[in-house]
């Protein structure tokens, strides 16, 4: 059975401990390949390797970094089958959303990254007190930690602006999706990449997850994941005073107006609730609808989610594939079953598929307040509720009724409205006539229980560098 290591130095290493974790398949239940359960011994090892490459890999000219990174955004460009399968067969998800989507936006990250490096730039001030110039130093090593659900998008999405800035890096993926982050490793070890700069460490979050989140010698983190995780490492890192970033959980609304072409939409409303199961943080999951268009809209937003090919991940033309684990397979009916309990009425799916895999039917639920929790629960999963509005008020109460603030898509052609809501939105990110449209340059993130901080082109440099001023008497 296949055995993903860790990567330390550009060596793939087992575990010091001997331990290994089974990686279930989806779409099966099975057992499809084990991965280094590894501890902080293995995290202290990847540590001294970084610190050994920190010197040479930050020395390099901007240039020189951006040209590796170049190089091991094609090494994975010539392997994108091979990766894309990996994902699919990993996280459950439909193959071509894999190959067509989440493997080419990792291989850009790399690229947007790498000309980060050489287009990144400093400010400098003068006419006031002599003339200031601002270094961009980097940190040293760093910690990045990643979730399950989009593995290699998400994964790439740390690592490169940290190794853009000059930094080295210890990365841990999620011990429920390792393989497409330990074959980064591998790739970058094929093609030289010098050694140390980028180690994978594998496991569990409790152990190597806490143990990068601890280590003294790693001077910021850069987490993706649960808003309860967030909340466990800013615990530790707050009185560290160690930098650290947080993209957590969302709770997102749509909000569709009666005066928008929502008809034309609806392929993409659909797909805002359940693209990969509903498992992104940015799905929205609460449908905010316009009382006067709620009839017409509910029946035709149920036929086409009713529509949804369901199928094995790896099965040509399938849309929707099973859940990513049997926890958040027992996770997402419970959330079903409280919805029941609290008088919601379920318009379509509320139950496991007959199949073998972690197969839950898509759901819409409707007659749910705000205050239900249902509604202000993540719930990361094949599951939207419907509420109406009546008024611009209204809809702004219902949307911001929520602890979380990543993002919110609005469905209007009045183009004063889809101003003063982007505006009054407490949300990170706000979406216009679309959802999941994607700048690489613009700042991701959200604030409340969403997280802390912002990744993305020049922020995630900002976040991965450390300014000095410097002063000259004129
Ligand atoms: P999770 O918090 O359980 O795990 C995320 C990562 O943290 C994994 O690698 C895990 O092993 C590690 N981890 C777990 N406990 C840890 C600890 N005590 N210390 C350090 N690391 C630890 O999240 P998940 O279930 O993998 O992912 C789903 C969550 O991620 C959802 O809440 C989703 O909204 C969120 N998410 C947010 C974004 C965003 O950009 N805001 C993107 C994707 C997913």
């Amino acid at each position: 059975m296949h055995r993903d290591l860790h990567w330390i130095d550009g060596t793939p290493v087992p575990p010091a401990n001997g331990r290994w974790l089974d990686v279930f398949d989806p779409a099966t239940r099975e057992v499809a390949a084990r991965v280094a359960d590894g501890d902080a011994s293995d995290v202290d090892a990847a540590v001294s390797a970084a610190q050994a490459a920190f010197p040479a890999w930050s020395a390099l000219p901007n240039s020189v970094r951006a040209r590796w990174m170049e190089r091991l955004a094609d090494a994975v460009e010539a392997r994108l089958d091979e990766f894309a399968r990996i994902e699919a067969e990993d996280g459950g998800k439909p193959l071509a959303l894999a190959h067509d989507a989440e493997i080419p936006r990792a291989i850009s990250n790399l690229r947007l990254f790498a000309h980060a490096a050489t287009q990144f730039s400093s400010e400098s001030h003068h006419g006031e007190a002599g003339l200031n110039y601002t270094l961009r130093l980097p940190l040293g090593v760093v910690g990045c930690i990643s979730p399950w659900n989009l593995p290699l998008y998400l994964f790439t999405w740390k690592i490169a602006p940290a190794l853009a800035a000059g930094n080295t890096v210890i990365a841990k993926p999620s011990e429920v999706t390792p393989r497409s982050a330990t074959l980064l490793a591998a790739v970058a070890a094929e093609i030289d990449f010098p050694r140390g700069v980028l180690n994978v460490v594998n496991g569990r979050g409790p152990e190597v997850g806490e143990a990068i989140v601890r280590h003294p010698a790693i001077k910021a983190i850069s987490f993706t994941g649960s808003s309860a995780v967030g909340r466990r490492i800013a615990g530790i890192t707050g009185p560290m005073l160690k930098k650290t970033s947080l993209e957590l959980g969302g709770k997102n609304a749509t909000l569709v107006f009666a005066d928008s072409d929502w008809r034309k939409h609806l392929d993409t409303l659909v797909r805002s609730a359940f693209q990969n199961s509903g498992q992104i943080c940015l799905c929205g999951s609460r449908l905010l609808v316009e009382r006067g268009i709620l009839d017409e809209f509910r029946d035709a937003f149920v036929e086409r989610v009713q529509a949804l090919r369901i199928g094995d991940p790896l099965q040509a033309g399938a849309q929707f594939g099973p859940l990513v684990s049997q926890a958040q397979f027992d996770k997402v009916l419970a959330c079903i079953e409280r919805a029941r309990g609290e008088g919601g009425r379920v318009l379509c799916g509320g139950e496991a598929l007959d199949r073998a895999g972690w197969f839950i039917a898509p759901t819409v639920i409707e007659g749910l307040g705000p205050e239900c929790a249902t509604n202000r629960e993540e719930i990361f999963g094949p599951v939207v509720t419907l509420q109406a509005f009546d008024s611009d008020a209204d809809a702004l109460m219902l949307a911001n009724a929520s602890d979380y603030g990543l993002s919110a898509s609005v469905f209007t052609n009045d183009l004063g409205r889809a101003h003063r809501f982007a505006a009054q939105l407490r949300v990170g990110m706000v979406w216009i006539n679309t959802w999941l449209m994607r700048d690489l340059r613009t700042p991701f993130g959200g604030s409340g229980a969403s997280g802390l901080g912002r990744e993305g082109g020049l922020e995630a440099m900002r976040f991965f560098t450390e300014p000095r001023n410097v002063g000259i008497a004129l």
